[in-house]
């Protein structure tokens, strides 16, 4: 298997969307320069995935940068998401219509729910159905979902999520929801893949790092594309960019890999979607 950053790692979502395994995250972006440089050094460096969200304020300028570092729009996989405020079908299918005006995108490529909210999740689960079935989003997915949240969407759903995004990292390895995924044919998308910096220290990830003569940061991205996980990892340092997306050229043996499974103590930085307080309870 050879991978370099022009010929990305990419899986087949079940909506038969060819989605790459890496990319670039642009939450805690600036609208504006921030973003439109961060999107357009990672697009050079390689990269062909942009996550982004209404709720970061920054899809102008990703939108922007899109459109004007010379890669053809179809060679590039845009991601963003549907905020809480706006669950529902109507007010759903008003909000991507909205992202795209800002994007300047006549589609996105993944249209995910952001949060999972339990009373309006039928209601924006048919709007993302439609707005996939009218061209808008090509594939459909949902974003901090656990396995009894998935459990009551397949119920209803005629079209199951390709993707379900969530906190992940070497301290939240997220077992359980990733083999919900996995009975369901979703692919896992690991948010805050670096745990936002708080895990590059870690001794483990050094010793792996140091023996291969990479980062720590490029070992975590590393242990989960072979994990079979995608990741997107953010930055705004051009440096970090480009070593972030370099990490097709090295793997990581059977013993890193239980190694950094070791790792796992179940701390989180971001909110459980179990306690928010209008997710689901059981
Ligand atoms: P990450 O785990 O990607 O970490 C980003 C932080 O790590 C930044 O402070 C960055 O600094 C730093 N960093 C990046 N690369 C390196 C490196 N090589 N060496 C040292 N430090 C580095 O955190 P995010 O929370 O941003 O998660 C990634 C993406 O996931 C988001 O941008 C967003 O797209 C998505 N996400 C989705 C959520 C959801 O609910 N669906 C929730 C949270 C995130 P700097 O930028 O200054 O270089």
């Amino acid at each position: 298997m050879k991978h370099t950053m022009n010929h990305p790692m990419t899986t087949m979502l079940h909506d038969t969307v060819e989605m790459p395994m890496h990319g670039l995250g642009v939450f805690q972006t600036s609208d504006g320069d921030e973003v439109t440089n961060a999107v357009t050094w990672a697009i050079e460096a390689g990269y062909r995935l942009i996550d982004t969200a209404a709720i970061y304020r920054n899809e102008a300028g990703v939108g922007e940068a899109v459109r004007s570092v010379g890669v053809p729009r179809e060679e590039l996989f845009v991601t963003t998401k549907l905020w809480n405020d706006e669950q529902g079908y109507e007010s759903a299918i008003a909000a991507l219509d909205a992202s795209l005006e800002r994007l300047g995108m006549d589609y996105v490529d993944l249209y995910l729910i952001h949060w999972p909210i339990a009373s309006k999740l039928s209601d924006s689960w048919r709007a993302l159905e439609e707005l996939q079935s009218d061209g808008l989003a090509r594939a459909i997915g949902v974003s901090n979902f656990h396995g009894p949240q998935l459990d009551a969407l397949m119920a209803e759903a005629s079209v199951a999520p390709s993707v379900n995004q969530i906190e992940l990292h070497p301290n939240l390895q997220q077992r359980t929801v990733v083999a919900a995924n996995d009975r369901f044919g979703i692919i896992t998308q690991a948010w805050s893949p670096l745990k936002q910096g708080r895990v590059l220290r870690d001794e483990t990830l050094i010793r792996i790092a140091e023996a291969k003569g990479v980062s720590a940061a490029q070992v975590i991205l590393r242990w989960q594309l072979q994990s079979g996980i995608a990741t997107i990892p953010k930055s705004v340092t051009k440096e970090r960019i480009i070593e972030n997306g370099d990490v097709f050229t090295f793997s990581l043996s059977e013993d890193d890999l239980a190694a950094i499974a070791a790792m796992d103590s179940g701390d989180r930085i971001g909110p459980n979607p179990d306690d928010h307080p209008e997710g689901f309870k059981d």
